[in-house]
């Protein structure tokens, strides 16, 4: 089944979830490089300095690509075009019920808001 949410909200709970766990978020950090010895990483060299770590994740979105080729890992990772665009309903239409997807001709269709 398809559906939709509120990005924003779900984003803030995970957030304020992972806040009251332990996780420490760094705004505006950019990881540089890795520093590599006997095919292990090292450090890690953000614009904010060296960073500590136990282990590493890396979720990049689509730069996912270029941070792992500073570590010689090529993945075949390719973003995929589209477009999108909102509309008011007319109050003289039926606003839908349930989201319209057309796989074949890849158009989708859902509700946001109200
Ligand atoms: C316009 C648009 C509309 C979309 N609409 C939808 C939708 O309606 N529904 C849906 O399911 N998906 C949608 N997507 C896709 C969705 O946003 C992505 O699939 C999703 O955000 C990927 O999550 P992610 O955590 O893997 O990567 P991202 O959300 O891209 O997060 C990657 C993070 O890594 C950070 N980063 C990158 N390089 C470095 C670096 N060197 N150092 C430090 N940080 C770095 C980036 O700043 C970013 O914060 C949309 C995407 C776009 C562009």
């Amino acid at each position: 089944m398809d559906s939709n949410f509120d990005s924003y909200k779900i984003s803030k709970k995970v957030m304020d979830l992972s806040l009251k766990n332990g996780v420490k978020f760094l705004p505006n950090t950019e990881v540089l490089k890795f520093e590599i010895e006997n095919d292990k990483i090292t450090n890690i060299l953000t614009n904010n300095g060296r960073l500590d770590f136990d282990k590493i994740i890396i979720a990049c979105g689509i730069d996912t690509k270029e941070m792992l080729a500073k570590l010689s890992i090529k993945i075949p990772l390719m973003p995929i075009k589209g477009y999108s665009i909102t509309v008011k309903i007319p109050p003289s239409n039926i606003p839908l019920k349930y989201n319209v997807c057309d796989d074949k001709s890849k158009v989708y269709v859902t509700r946001l808001g109200d």
